[in-house]
């Protein structure tokens, strides 16, 4: 009898049983053949309409301090390390209601202050409360935050305001982690989310794809998500910005980031997985197609931090045509 392939294993396993493949499991979806992604990302749409349902959750992101923070993230043209164009900013509380409005107008139900700092200091938590409460008064929307490294006092004190969910991503394999930053360790961002949890907020935490790691820590990624159960995964694509160590990788290939998508959900059966940065670039406006039709369940729509996405009415038209209801606000408060 021949051995039942990684994707028979799949569907008794995750698709039936809602139970994530093992890392080893992980790594052949990443290296199937061209000819087998189509069959992959069949069976990540299915797992993910079984086990999560045909809602995508819509969300806006704005950057209430922009550039200028102290650590290296290699990929970041918000470090202030690095010669990038990004300029340091810092947005004003009615500037920030007026973008939780247009973007809760999408329809979307999260609304993510970012910042980027390596973690808040007592100003930058003043102005979050501000913000957030402000934001809370006038506009009918989850607010997430995501401001790096937590203490236990500051992870109370966002969970104390109604903060829903916050976003600290580990980026990358564990065992990579210091060939993409060094001025903090994977284990202190690790830190952060276990207080998060800790303090009742959701878990926002995912990472990039294509940063020169290896398939094999790729797989190790998933798997390492996959152990941390976060409710929500953003899964960016990098792409490469001027300026940074990373400016002169490639982009991942169209086949492989289809390949890490599906595997992402294969390995996450349950979670809110959200297509975040660069996926204009390595897939282009079809690629979002193919993602929706294979394990993605969320997205960001309008622009990210630093590079712009698309016009949001284009997904919002797309999701419309594909059946797929936008995620109603009642069922995420
Ligand atoms: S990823 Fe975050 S912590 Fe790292 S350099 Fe960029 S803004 Fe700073």
């Amino acid at each position: 009898m021949t051995e039942p392939s990684v994707l028979e294993i799949a569907r008794e396993r995750v698709l039936k049983a809602g139970a994530g493949l093992e890392e080893a499991e992980i790594l052949e979806v990443l290296r199937l053949g061209d000819e087998m992604v189509p069959d992959a990302l069949e069976l990540a749409h299915e797992v993910r309409m079984r086990w999560c349902g045909p809602e995508v959750e819509v969300e806006g992101i704005v950057s209430i301090k922009t550039g200028g923070c102290p650590e290296d993230c290699h990929f970041c043209s918000q470090s202030g390390r690095f010669e990038t164009p990004v300029r340091a900013v810092r947005l004003d509380i009615p500037s920030l209601v007026k973008a939780a409005r247009e973007t809760a107008r999408t329809g979307a139900t999260e609304f993510c202050l970012v910042a980027a700092v390596r973690g808040p200091d007592a100003r930058l938590m003043a102005q979050v409360k501000e913000a957030v409460r402000a934001i809370h008064d006038a506009v009918e929307i989850n607010v997430a935050c995501s401001l790096g490294i937590l203490t236990p006092d500051q992870a109370a004190e966002l969970a104390d305001l109604g903060v829903h969910r916050y976003n600290h991503n580990l980026e990358t394999a564990r065992s990579y982690f210091p060939q993409v930053a060094t001025t903090h360790t994977w284990e202190e961002r690790l830190r952060t989310l276990e207080l998060v949890r800790e303090h009742g907020m959701e878990v926002c935490c995912g990472g990039i794809i294509g940063m020169g790691e290896s398939l094999v820590q790729r797989a190790e990624f998933a798997a390492q998500l996959s152990a941390l159960e976060p409710d929500e995964v953003p899964l960016n694509f990098l792409d490469p910005r001027p300026g940074t160590p990373f400016a002169d990788l490639s982009p991942v290939s169209a086949s492989d980031a289809l390949r890490a998508i599906a595997a992402f959900r294969l390995a996450l059966p349950r979670t809110v997985l959200r297509f975040a940065g660069g996926r204009e670039l390595t897939l282009g406006d079809l690629g979002t197609r193919q993602g929706v039709l294979g394990g993605i369940n969320a997205m960001i729509v309008g622009n990210y931090l630093t590079t712009l996405g698309r016009d949001p009415q284009q997904d919002l038209d797309l999701l419309e045509e594909l059946s797929m209801p936008v995620r109603a606000l009642s069922e995420t408060f």
